[in-house]
């Protein structure tokens, strides 16, 4: 069996089938992540024990010819900002590097309950903070595709495992484009469902308003079958919605034939990469030939939304990281002499460069006499905004734009200019803002040979309808 090849859906079928088991399967990974993730440095933690005793529970069940759950066996990984009973979750920080949690993440909780088996954690931007995992305290992850050049962040790792088929499927979390603008630099898909609609319980928090839990997968088709397991109502996260989960595999399958989709003209100006541009528009042309129509629209803010995200999630990100005193747990200062001094340096050492940066912008846009003029301001944006795609919604189902302005770019390139590295993010932190839906999906790849991603966003809760674009446009171009 070719590890390579294994998607959600084949792995599911091959243990129902019983022609391997979980036990091989995750063996099999381990030894594939041995051998092959050195230098694409995907992984931070192994879970074996976890996997192993998980693929046993399977398996005897398969055995016992009882029903499978629909994830059985399937091999997948986690970003390391999702806490895990008994495996360390260290965020990509050195400030938790010793961080085992007592929980789980409800997202980590269900797909276990659905079968799934959890090799590990997958390095990420610390905090995931950052648009290429060269912000992880434990060293950059490369991109498989190419290993001069980053995978994208913050979930680097999770989407550098899926394209490195050292793991069939991941966890990742988006804050401002972290599961979809790696999976784009990647060629891979990744989906951030509506905010509300997969809980939070168990996520290291960034920027809560704006933080989303969602799948990177090899297929359209995979992406739907783990948000199925991961979404829904939690009491243990009181902004996860009580919107019913639709059969999403059902509605994938239906043709796209007399769907509206929006092409803002705002996405497709200065400063994109002209084979990024002939890509996506390539992957619209399909679409129009599969039966959708294409509309021209405007969404006049856009220019707009990268200061508004780094100062509604760096304000956010200031106060979530003020719990890391080096008291309760976590990293603390030997070195200190007093108590003031401790929590000092317990934050100096145990936090990196750009962390930093970005509490101090954000005490600052939060400190009286700023607070109007920033914080507030950007609020108000942030309405602006959701106005824009409320409008388009009205005349369009789906809007459809690059997910990047180029494709991967350098390990280093960008890694001294914090401004050029916040603009990789330009396609994606709206979608976050506003709190709808959106999926990458790969439309070919530039001369060098780097993959590109079409970027499908969608009205609230409509993960449907993008899952369904998506799909046809990944078969379109198959
Ligand atoms: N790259 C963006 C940032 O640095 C987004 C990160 C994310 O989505 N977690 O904040």
């Amino acid at each position: 069996m070719d590890l390579n090849l294994l998607t959600v859906a084949s792995t599911s079928t091959a243990i129902a089938e019983r022609a391997t088991t979980a036990t091989q399967l995750a063996e099999g990974f381990y030894k594939k992540i041995e051998a092959e993730d050195g230098d694409v440095h995907a992984y931070l933690t192994l879970a074996k024990e976890r996997a192993l005793a998980q693929a046993a529970r399977i398996d005897a069940l398969a055995v016992k010819g009882d029903p499978l759950p629909p994830l059985a066996g399937v091999p997948v990984a986690v970003k390391d900002v999702m806490v895990t009973r008994g495996v360390r979750s260290t965020a990509g920080s050195k400030i938790l590097g010793n961080y085992i949690p007592p929980y789980d993440a409800t997202a980590v909780a269900r797909l276990e309950e659905a079968g799934a088996v959890i090799l590990g954690k997958t390095n990420c931007d610390e905090f995931a903070m950052g648009s290429s995992n060269e912000n992880s305290a434990y060293g950059p992850v490369r991109n498989p595709r190419d290993k001069s050049c980053v995978p994208g962040g913050s979930s680097g790792g999770s989407a550098a495992c899926v394209a490195a088929g050292t793991a069939v499927a991941a966890l990742g979390s988006d804050t401002g484009g972290s599961i979809r603008q790696p999976a784009a630099f990647c060629g891979v898909v990744g989906l951030m469902p509506t905010y509300g609609r997969v809980s939070r319980y168990g996520l290291i928090a960034f920027a809560s308003s704006l933080d989303h839990i969602g799948p990177l997968t090899k297929t359209v088709k995979d992406s739907a079958l783990i948000l199925r397991v991961i979404a829904g109502r939690d009491p243990l996260d009181s902004t996860s919605a009580e919107v019913p989960v639709p059969n999403y595999l059902e509605q994938i399958e239906k043709p796209v034939q007399g769907l509206r989709i929006g092409i803002p003209k705002e996405y497709f100006a200065e400063g994109l990469d002209p084979e990024v541009r002939a890509a996506v528009e390539t992957a619209i042309a399909r679409l129009e030939e599969a039966g959708c129509k294409a509309v021209p629209i405007s969404l006049p803010h856009t220019r707009y939304a990268v200061p508004t995200y780094y100062l509604v999630a760096t304000a956010e990100a200031s106060s979530n990281l003020a719990r890391f005193d080096g008291v309760r747990y976590a990293y603390r200062s030997k070195a200190a002499r007093s108590l003031s001094q401790m929590y000092r340096n317990s934050r100096d050492e145990g936090f990196g460069a750009e962390v930093k940066r970005r509490i101090m912008l954000g005490t600052y846009a939060l400190s009286a006499g700023y607070y109007d003029a920033y914080y507030l301001k950007a609020q108000k944006v942030r309405t602006l905004l959701t106005r824009d795609f409320e409008n388009a919604f009205q005349s369009v189902d789906a809007i459809v734009t690059p997910t990047t302005p180029t494709p991967a770019f350098k390990l280093g390139e960008k890694a001294d200019d914090p401004l050029a590295m916040y603009l990789a993010d330009i396609y994606t932190v709206t979608a976050d803002l506003v709190g709808i839906p959106g999926i990458s999906v790969p439309c070919g790849r530039s001369k060098s040979g780097l993959p590109i991603g079409v970027q499908i966003l969608g009205r609230h809760f409509d993960e449907a309808t993008i899952l369904r674009l998506g799909h046809a446009v990944e078969h379109s171009l198959a």
